[in-house]
């Protein structure tokens, strides 16, 4: 089958036509990867203090034109404006957190030799890997690339971007607004394009790859990427889980899951897809956010917009008669509120734990409800799941306590999503959820890796790494270990 040479992009909302790209084809890969490697080597040459400088401009750039961004996602997901804006906002904070801590994360450092090493130097230097190829989703099509192409850029790399099919628009804008004010041309280049443009990033020459995305693409991400051992971090799907206690804020918890669960069209990564809640609080958690779902709508100036990807519908739905066919109760909606773009809220509650509602990414304004005795069972539930994203837990007292029982890369306590704002912390999951972190440190030493360097800052006579060594030095070495342990 031969490659199309370009691709158009629909407004979710109205299925009508919104542009067309260009479909980046295996060579055009290639060759936007070989222009990014030499301006890598001059961006990754330069001083901490001019790329801080350079991506600060960035985030000012970005800042003054909010609104133009906000409407071009708005048109390509189909997602509120308020949303885009939170969206686009949370992006810049982690621009600007990368750029001002890369000197600090990254400088060199110095290490202790040991005594048996006396007479050497020590130091850690953290490299860029030159060119770091990113491949985005559509959820959130600033924020979630932005945590790795902002650290990426920040830590001395040259990116180069092939967004979701469905959001191409922005990705290119981010990559011609970097460019009005890089001094060094193809530092950051976009690569608009469907899945064999992704294919063709991960067996190009870059030297590490950024995936966020599914789990099923992520495997064949890495796969690809083996083949060249070409290193990767995967920032993969979720099955998040809420946790409520006896001693939460019920009101609180019902609040704020249910936005965690339907906001952005239930799109996000992060968002509550289980709940597993005390008996002993079940009804009331139950009888308030039933309540606060009953006035949330799905529509083009509703709470929350289309599914931006028609197929994710099908889904959806599949996931709600599945929870059916196994003795589901509906408390808000059911199978009829899954409609031809728009999905309006879902709540159910009995939930078979083997159904694909709760053991597959539902990506959809669903949310599972299922009463659990105590906090041990909603623990031992929260991690039965293949995935291991994030988790929010409700309670006064316990918090910290659950958090740290969760096999997952975030928490929230008595709160949701928090994690994703905090710049200085490491996002991502373990398990059928990714592997390596963006944001923070972390996710700045992501996009370098260390070199090593030992250096004789003075002679001594006992020298080890010669053919000359005599029985002294073995007997020296000897007596000094036994002596050391
Ligand atoms: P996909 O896995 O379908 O696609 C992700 C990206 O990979 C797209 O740009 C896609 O291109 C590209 N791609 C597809 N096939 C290949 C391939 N063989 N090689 C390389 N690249 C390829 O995910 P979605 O776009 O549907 O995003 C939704 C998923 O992302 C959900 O599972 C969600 O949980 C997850 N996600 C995870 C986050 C995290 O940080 N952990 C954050 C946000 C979302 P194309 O669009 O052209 O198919």
């Amino acid at each position: 089958m031969s490659t199309p040479a370009t691709f158009d992009s629909h407004n979710p909302a109205t299925g009508e036509l919104f542009a067309t790209y260009r479909n980046t084809s295996a060579d055009e890969v290639n060759e936007a990867v070989a222009k990014a490697h030499l301006a890598g080597q001059l961006w990754g040459a330069s001083s901490f203090a001019a790329r801080k400088s350079l991506l600060l401009q960035w985030a000012k750039l970005l800042t003054k034109n909010i609104d133009e961004m906000a409407a071009l996602i708005c048109s390509e997901t189909g997602k509120p404006t308020s949303d885009a804006i939170l969206e686009i906002t949370l992006a810049i904070e982690h621009v600007a957190w990368a750029a001002k801590h890369a000197e600090q994360v990254l400088g060199t450092q110095r290490r202790p030799s040991g005594l048996l090493m006396l007479n050497m130097k020590s130091r850690v230097e953290r490299s860029p890997y030159g060119v770091v190829g990113v491949i985005g989703p559509w959820n959130y099509p600033i924020f979630t690339p932005m945590g790795s192409i902002g650290y990426a850029l920040a830590a001395g790399n040259a990116v180069v971007f092939k967004p979701s099919e469905y959001t191409p628009g922005i990705g290119q804008w981010l990559a011609d607004s970097f460019a009005e004010i890089s001094h060094i041309p193809n530092l950051f280049i976009c690569i608009p394009g469907l899945a064999d443009t992704g294919r063709a990033l991960t067996q190009s020459a870059v030297g590490k790859i950024a995936f966020t995305g599914s789990t099923a693409t992520a495997k064949k991400v890495a796969a690809a990427a083996a083949e060249r051992m070409t290193p990767t971090v995967l920032e993969c799907g979720g099955k998040d889980a809420v946790i409520v206690a006896d001693d939460a804020n019920i009101s609180r918890a019902a609040e704020f899951a249910l936005w965690s669960a339907m906001s952005n069209a239930g799109q996000t990564c992060i968002g509550a897809e289980r709940v597993y809640v005390v008996e002993s609080v079940a009804d009331r958690f139950l009888d308030e956010i039933s309540a606060m779902a009953r006035n949330i709508r799905a529509s083009s100036d509703g709470n929350y917009g289309p599914a931006t990807m028609p197929s994710q519908i099908g889904v959806i739905r599949s996931h709600v008669l599945d929870a059916q066919s196994h003795g589901a109760t509906f408390l808000v909606g059911g199978p009829e509120s899954v409609g031809d773009r728009f999905v309006q809220p879902i709540i159910m509650t009995n939930v078979a734990e083997n159904s694909t509602a709760m053991t597959e990414e539902t990506f959809g304004p669903t949310l599972a409800i299922n009463r659990v005795a105590n906090i041990s069972e909603a623990i031992a539930k929260a991690n039965a799941s293949r995935y291991g994203l994030g988790a929010s837990v409700w309670s006064r007292r316990n918090g910290n306590k659950i958090a740290s029982q969760l096999q997952c890369g975030m928490v929230s306590v008595n709160s949701v999503i928090a994690f994703a704002a905090v710049a200085s912390v490491p996002f991502g999951g373990v398990k059928d959820s990714g592997n390596g972190r963006i944001h923070g440190p972390e996710g700045l030493m992501e996009f370098t890796y260390p070199r090593t360097v030992v250096s004789e800052s003075f002679r001594i006579p006992i020298a080890f790494t010669t053919f000359k060594r005599t029985k002294f030095v073995d007997k020296f070495i000897r007596k000094a270990i036994e002596l050391l342990h």
